[in-house]
Formats: C-alpha cells, sequence, structure tokens
C-alpha cells in the first residue's frame, strides 16, 4: 500500500506559515513519486481500475494524456511548484492543497456521474482516504475540501469553496 497524505499545517489556507509548508511541500513531493509509483506499477492491485488509475496518473504528472478532462470537476494537473508559486512556499501550499481538493471533490462522486461508469465507488473511496493528510483521518468533522473544522454553514466560509467561486473557469492546460 502507498503512503498517505503527508501532515500539513493546521489551517494551511490562512496561516501563512512559511517554514511549516516548507517541509509539508517537500513530504509532499516524496509523497506524489511513491504514489504514482505504487499506482502505475505492478504493485498496484485489481482494486484499482484503470478508469480511474489512467486520469490520477495525468493529474499527478506520471502520464502525458488529458482523459481527466471528460469529467466535469475542478481537476488540474499538480502544480509546477518551482516556476510558479514566486519562492513564497505557503502559497505554493495553498495551490497543491487547491489540486488536492479538486482531486477529493472529483472522487467523491464521479462514480456516480453519467458516463463514468468504469470508475467504481470504492476505488474512489480507498484513493480518497489516502489523500487525507495524515493525524486528520479521525476527525469526522473536516471539511475533505479545505481540511477545517466545520462548522454550520460551512458552504460559506470553506476556502476551497471561496476559491472555486473566484474563479469559475478550471485550470485545465497548466
Ligand atoms: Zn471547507
Amino acid at each position: 500500500m502507498p503512503n498517505q497524505f503527508p501532515e500539513v499545517p493546521r489551517n494551511p489556507f490562512w496561516s501563512g506559515d512559511q517554514e511549516g509548508s516548507r517541509r509539508a511541500l517537500a513530504a509532499i513531493e516524496r509523497w506524489r513519486t511513491s504514489f504514482a509509483g505504487w499506482l502505475g506499477g505492478s504493485e498496484r492491485d485489481d482494486g484499482i481500475s484503470e478508469a480511474l488509475a489512467t486520469p490520477l496518473l495525468e493529474l499527478m504528472r506520471a502520464l502525458p494524456g488529458e482523459t481527466y478532462l471528460q469529467y466535469p470537476y475542478r481537476l488540474e494537473r499538480f502544480p509546477e511548484l518551482s516556476t510558479a508559486d514566486g519562492g513564497d512556499p505557503a502559497e505554493a501550499l495553498r495551490r497543491v492543497l487547491l489540486w488536492r481538493a479538486g482531486v477529493v471533490d472529483f472522487l467523491s462522486d464521479v462514480w456516480d456521474t453519467l458516463g463514468a461508469t468504469d470508475i467504481g465507488v470504492e476505488e474512489c473511496q480507498r484513493i480518497s482516504s489516502l489523500l487525507t493528510p495524515v493525524g486528520m483521518e479521525r476527525s469526522s468533522n473536516l471539511c475533505p475540501l479545505c481540511l477545517a473544522e466545520q462548522q454550520e454553514r460551512h458552504f460559506d466560509a470553506c476556502a476551497v469553496q471561496a476559491s472555486w467561486r473566484s474563479s469559475p473557469t478550471p485550470s485545465s492546460t497548466a
């Protein structure tokens, strides 16, 4: 089994924790390499279909294709951190966590989306749990997208939803 998504600073979207972000980014880069290696290699078991593994590998920059574009979600390739983050690790981590949120949102109901019947609910749940950062898996009250504690009417307060509302066109060509 591959490793789980690394631990990230609490409330990463507004903490601006430079050192914590730098550490998390380094761990996430190692995680991405090992996770893509598992997903694209012979150690992957039959529980994960080709229909799901292919777009995930594209999103992790481990395959060149764009089959993920057929799905109506906010999916984009893993951010190019060295050139796009402007040297600010907190901003780079925000971009990575927005990427993660898009994948988690996709996994939450793509299996129920018309035309995507080759992807099963169980494999989506399995990958999604591997995308839950270490240490956050036991709190059932966390928003799966922004990783903050959910209060009432969380949708209005969700940092990821707010970011998505402010950029209505998904970036798909990065
Ligand atoms: Zn949220």
